[in-house]
């Protein structure tokens, strides 16, 4: 085996756990080559693990690589970060004798492996058949504007914020997710002759309308989940009280370092038992937080974070302060304590989970510095300005399979459809829209 197989991978520097070609060769070795491979119908984006690990244990490396990378532009984003336990190595049919394949791990080094060769499968080809616009450069977004390219359309990404990749760059902390994989990610796109415009949002009443009359003949909406939602108690505007959207995106921007030192230190209280609340308390915690306390209104087993994820903070020494409610805000100027209130878990609620009931005369109070609200995320409200687009709710509506909205030329994906969602299920509604805009402008039948 050549030294430059078993180089360590470039893109895991900040990240744990990745594998050697040989380590990734033998756990190939352990897949059973099944018939209809179920790892590969369990993914949402068609990676097609089934595929790749057949190539992979046979030692077609460059073969592995296409397979990922034809399918899915966010391999490696994907391998890092796809909740593989509930996919495709649940599927796994080596379950039923130890152990699934580690699917994700592979995946990852794979698309390592192929950038440490200088390999890319994927060339680019001549823009001829017309202008389409993305508005969004998430994963849904970028996934949907690589397909055009690569379908011959000259594709313009509009993106709102300075840098694109949406939460694969403003979200998901730098530890789970290296930034310079996912840059990696976003500029093979780029070479394949898509245009991302940044600090340039799409808004206005007759912001999509515009695109269509500066020729663009097809629109893909993908402007994800960008307003927190708020606790909306007394104190919500004391200094030290933020939203995880806010901390998470401050903390990758220029004021990176003065949040950094208000963490360093401090007691902080993280609102929500999601896995964006895990992510927040973590970062607080490599910020060097003294005490960090999740707080959650209902128990640890409706806590809708990954069991694994909330196993590691309860390991790194983060507190659950779970059927837990906060009232109030204490503070002058600055938060000073949080007033807190005892609840229970009485019947279900719509989500089948049991619905938290306040314990009258149960309110408590504890000293914190920094309060963040990690509660669900909802759409922009100057998104639902855009004229001739129907809502389902707080999402936009769009038909099952082709992602068309009510406006016929803007098809969407991605959060702003499914709600809080999956990095492999907006690449996935990429490609079903891709796939779709290509059916419709071809007149190919949809
Ligand atoms: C903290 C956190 C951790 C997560 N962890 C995971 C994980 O471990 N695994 C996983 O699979 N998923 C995870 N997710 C979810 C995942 O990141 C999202 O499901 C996914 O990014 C959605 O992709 P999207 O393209 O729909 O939208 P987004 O990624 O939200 O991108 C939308 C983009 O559109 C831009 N935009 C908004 N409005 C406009 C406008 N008017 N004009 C132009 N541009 C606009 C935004 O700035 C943004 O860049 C996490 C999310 C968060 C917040
Ligand atoms: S389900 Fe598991 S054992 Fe079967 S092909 Fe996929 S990875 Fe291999």
């Amino acid at each position: 085996m050549s030294q430059l197989a078993e180089r360590a991978p470039l893109f895991t520097d900040e990240m744990e756990g990745g594998l050697t070609l040989t380590l990734a060769t033998e756990e190939a070795t352990r897949c059973l080559l099944c018939f209809d491979a179920p790892c590969s119908q369990a993914c949402p984006a068609g990676t097609d693990p089934g595929a790749f690990i057949r190539k992979l244990r046979f030692r077609n490396v460059t073969g592995a690589i296409r397979t990922i990378k034809t399918n899915n532009p966010f391999g490696w984003t994907c391998g890092a970060v796809c909740p593989t336990a509930q996919l495709c190595e649940l599927a796994c049919s080596r379950t039923q004798i130890d152990r699934p394949i580690q699917i994700g791990k592979i995946q990852r080094f794979i698309v390592e492996h192929g950038w440490n060769m200088g390999f890319s499968p994927i060339k680019k080809q001549a823009a001829a058949k017309g202008k389409i616009a993305v508005v969004g450069s998430g994963p849904a977004g970028l996934t949907c504007a690589r397909e055009l390219a690569l379908s011959g359309y000259e594709v313009t990404v509009f993106e709102k914020k300075g840098l694109p990749g949406g939460n694969l760059r403003y979200g998901i902390p730098p530890f789970r997710l290296s930034e310079k994989g996912v840059e990696r990610e976003i500029n093979e796109i780029a070479a394949l002759g898509v245009t991302i415009k940044t600090n340039t949002p799409i808004e206005g009443k007759d912001g999509l309308e515009k695109l269509k009359d500066q020729g663009f003949k097809a629109v893909f909406l993908s402007p994800g989940l960008w307003r927190p939602i708020r606790l909306g108690i007394e104190g919500s505007n004391l200094d030290g009280v933020m939203s995880a959207t806010d901390f998470l995106g401050t903390l990758r921007g220029p004021d990176s370092d003065a949040l950094a030192a208000k963490v360093k230190g401090k007691t902080v209280a993280v609102i929500g038992g999601g896995s964006v609340a895990m992510d927040t308390a973590q970062w607080a915690k490599k910020l060097g937080a003294k005490d960090i306390y999740v707080l959650y209104r209902r128990s640890y087993t409706e806590m809708p974070a990954e069991e694994k994820e909330k196993i590691q903070a309860l390991n790194d020494g983060i507190h659950f302060l779970i059927l837990t409610q906060p009232v109030k805000y204490n503070g002058n100027g600055t938060l000073k304590s949080i007033v807190c209130r005892r609840t229970r878990l009485g019947g279900p609620d719509d989500s089948g989970r049991r619905r938290p009931e306040e314990v009258p005369g149960s309110d408590f109070e504890m000293s914190f510095d920094m309060a963040i609200e990690a509660l669900a995320t909802q759409p922009e409200a100057e998104l639902k300005d855009f004229e001739g687009i129907t809502w389902n709710g707080a999402l936009v509506s769009a038909e099952g399979e082709s992602l068309r909205t009510s406006l016929p030329y803007v098809y969407a994906g991605g959060d702003i459809v499914r709600g809080p969602a999956l990095v492999v299920e907006a690449v996935a509604d990429g490609k079903r829209a891709a796939e779709a805009i290509v059916n419709h402008l071809e007149g190919k039948g949809e």
